[in-house]
C-alpha cells in the first residue's frame, strides 16, 4: 500500500529545476488528477516500483507498449544482445528487414514500410507522403484524435491537449493548421460535406480506428468503412493511425478487427517493444513516393535503430507464435477488470460509462454514451481524479487523465483482476 512519497517528491522538485514541469511529457506531470507523481525506479511484469519502495499495478503499460509486461525476458535478452554488437550504425542491417517481414505478414495492407523513432514522426510522415502523393494540402481529422505533435496535428486534439483543455497550441502557424480540417469523429455526414465544400482539395483523412486519445471511443457500425468508400470515391488516401491499436486490438490491429484496407498505416508503441521506434507504410506505389525513390524527402539518424528493432522482434514472434492465446486472454481479463468496475460503480451509484475494445478501455464518469470528444466530454473530470487518487493510494496505477485509454497485458491475471476490483470497491465507497 503506498504511502511514502518522500523520495519521489524530492526527485520531482529536482526535476522542475531542469526540465519544465518536470517532466518530457505533459501528462506524466498528473496536473489533469492531483496527486505526486511517482518516480519509477524499475517495473517487473504488471507492476511499477518506485524510488520509495512503493508497488503499483500498472493499466497505463508505458502508454501502450508493454502488451507482454515490463521486463519480458525474451525482449531484454534480445536488447542486451544487440546492445553488445553496438547501439547505432547509421548503416543498414538485416534486423530491419526482419521486422519489416513480421509487419507485413500480420498487416496485409502494408506492402512496404519505413522505420522511425516515434508515433508522432510515423504520422508526420504519412501525412507529407499522402499530401506528396496527391498533390492536394488538406487533411481530415477528428476531434479528439491524436496523432502526436507535429504542428499540422495538433488541431482539436485528444491526450494532453484535451487533458489540459487547450483547443491546440501556442506555436503553430495559422497559415499550417488552416489546411487541417477537424471534424466530429463517428459522423459521417461531416466528411461527406466537407469532400463536397473541398471538392479536389483535400489528400487524406488520418484516423484512429478505435480512439484512444479522448479516451476509449469505438466506430460506429458501417464508419470506418463509409470513411473507405468516401475516401476512395474523391481520390483521398486513407491512413488509419494504429500507434495505440497495432497488434494490440488482434495481431492485425482493427484494420483486422474490423475488416478495413487503409491505403496506409502508422504504427508505434508495441512495434518497438517499448524502446523508441514508430513506422508508417502501405501500398507499395504510395510508399515508393518517398525519397531515395520518390520526390518526398524523409529520413532519420537512429530510423531502424538495431536496439529498437532487436526489442520489436522479440515482441512481434512472441505475439505471433502465442496470437491464439494472447488476444483471448487479453480479452477476457480486461473483461473483467473493465465491467467489474462498471458494476461496483453502479452499486455505489456512481455515473460511469465503460468503453472497451479488446485489452483497451476507458472509465467515463458520466451516465451518457460516449461516441465523440463532445460526448467524452461530459465527463465529471473532478470526480475522475479524485477515483484515480483513491486507486493510487491503493496501488493502482491508470492513466492520470480522463482523456486516454488503460491497458491491460499479459502479466494481468486473475490476481490483478482482484487488486483492481477491491481498491475500486474502496474508492466508490469513500
Ligand atoms: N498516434 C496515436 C494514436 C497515439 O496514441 C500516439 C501516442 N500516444 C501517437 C500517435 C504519437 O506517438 P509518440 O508519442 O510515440 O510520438
Amino acid at each position: 500500500m503506498p504511502q511514502l512519497h518522500t523520495r519521489s517528491r524530492q526527485l520531482q522538485q529536482r526535476a522542475e529545476k531542469l526540465l519544465p514541469g518536470g517532466v518530457d511529457s505533459p501528462v506524466r506531470a498528473f496536473r489533469a488528477v492531483g496527486g505526486e507523481p511517482p518516480f519509477v525506479t524499475h517495473a517487473e511484469g504488471a507492476y511499477l516500483f518506485d524510488a520509495d519502495g512503493n508497488r503499483y499495478l500498472d493499466f497505463f503499460g508505458s502508454w501502450g507498449p508493454m502488451i507482454l509486461g515490463h521486463a519480458f525476458p525474451p525482449v531484454v535478452e534480445a536488447i542486451q544482445q544487440a546492445a553488445a554488437r553496438g547501439a547505432s550504425f547509421g548503416a543498414s542491417t538485416a534486423a530491419e528487414a526482419d521486422l519489416a517481414e513480421l509487419v507485413t505478414q500480420c498487416f496485409p495492407s502494408v506492402e512496404k514500410l519505413r522505420f522511425v523513432s516515434s508515433g508522432t514522426e510515423a504520422c508526420m510522415s504519412a501525412i507529407r507522403l499522402a499530401r506528396g502523393f496527391t498533390g492536394r494540402n488538406f487533411i481530415i481529422k477528428f476531434e479528439g484524435c491524436y496523432h502526436g505533435h507535429s504542428d499540422a496535428m495538433l488541431v482539436k486534439a485528444g491526450s494532453g491537449v484535451a487533458t489540459l483543455g487547450i483547443p491546440g497550441s501556442a506555436g503553430v502557424p495559422a497559415e499550417t493548421a488552416q489546411h487541417t480540417l477537424a471534424l466530429p469523429f463517428n459522423d459521417l455526414a461531416a466528411v461527406e460535406a466537407a469532400f463536397a465544400a473541398y471538392p479536389g482539395a483535400i489528400a487524406c483523412i488520418i484516423v484512429e480506428p478505435v480512439v484512444g486519445n479522448a479516451g476509449t471511443i469505438q466506430p460506429a457500425a458501417g464508419y470506418l468503412e463509409g470513411l473507405r468508400a468516401l475516401t476512395k470515391e474523391h481520390g483521398a488516401l486513407l491512413i488509419l493511425d494504429e500507434v495505440m491499436t497495432g497488434f494490440r486490438l488482434s495481431l492485425g490491429g482493427a484494420q483486422q478487427l474490423y475488416g478495413v484496407t487503409p491505403d496506409l498505416t502508422t504504427l508505434g508503441k508495441i512495434i518497438g517493444g517499448g524502446l523508441p521506434c514508430g513506422a508508417f507504410g502501405g501500398r507499395a506505389d504510395v510508399m515508393d513516393f518517398l525519397a531515395p525513390l520518390g520526390p518526398v524527402y524523409q529520413a532519420g539518424t537512429l530510423s531502424g535503430n538495431p536496439l529498437a528493432m532487436a526489442a520489436g522482434i522479440a515482441t512481434l514472434r512472441e505475439l505471433i507464435a502465442k496470437k491464439g492465446t494472447i488476444y483471448p486472454a487479453l480479452e477476457k481479463t480486461t473483461a473483467a477488470i473493465a465491467d467489474g468496475v462498471a458494476r461496483i460503480a453502479r452499486q455505489a451509484g456512481v455515473p460511469l460509462t465503460v468503453n472497451r475494445v479488446g485489452s483497451m478501455f476507458t472509465w467515463f464518469f458520466t451516465s451518457n454514451p460516449v461516441t465523440d470528444f463532445t460526448s467524452a466530454a461530459t465527463s465529471d473530470t473532478e470526480a475522475f481524479g479524485r477515483f484515480h487518487r483513491s486507486m493510487m493510494e491503493s496501488g493502482i496505477w491508470l492513466p492520470p487523465s480522463q482523456f486516454e485509454a488503460a491497458f491491460v497485458s499479459m502479466a494481468h491475471g486473475q490476481a490483478e483482476v482482484d487488486l483492481a476490483l477491491a481498491a475500486a470497491q474502496k474508492a466508490f465507497a469513500g
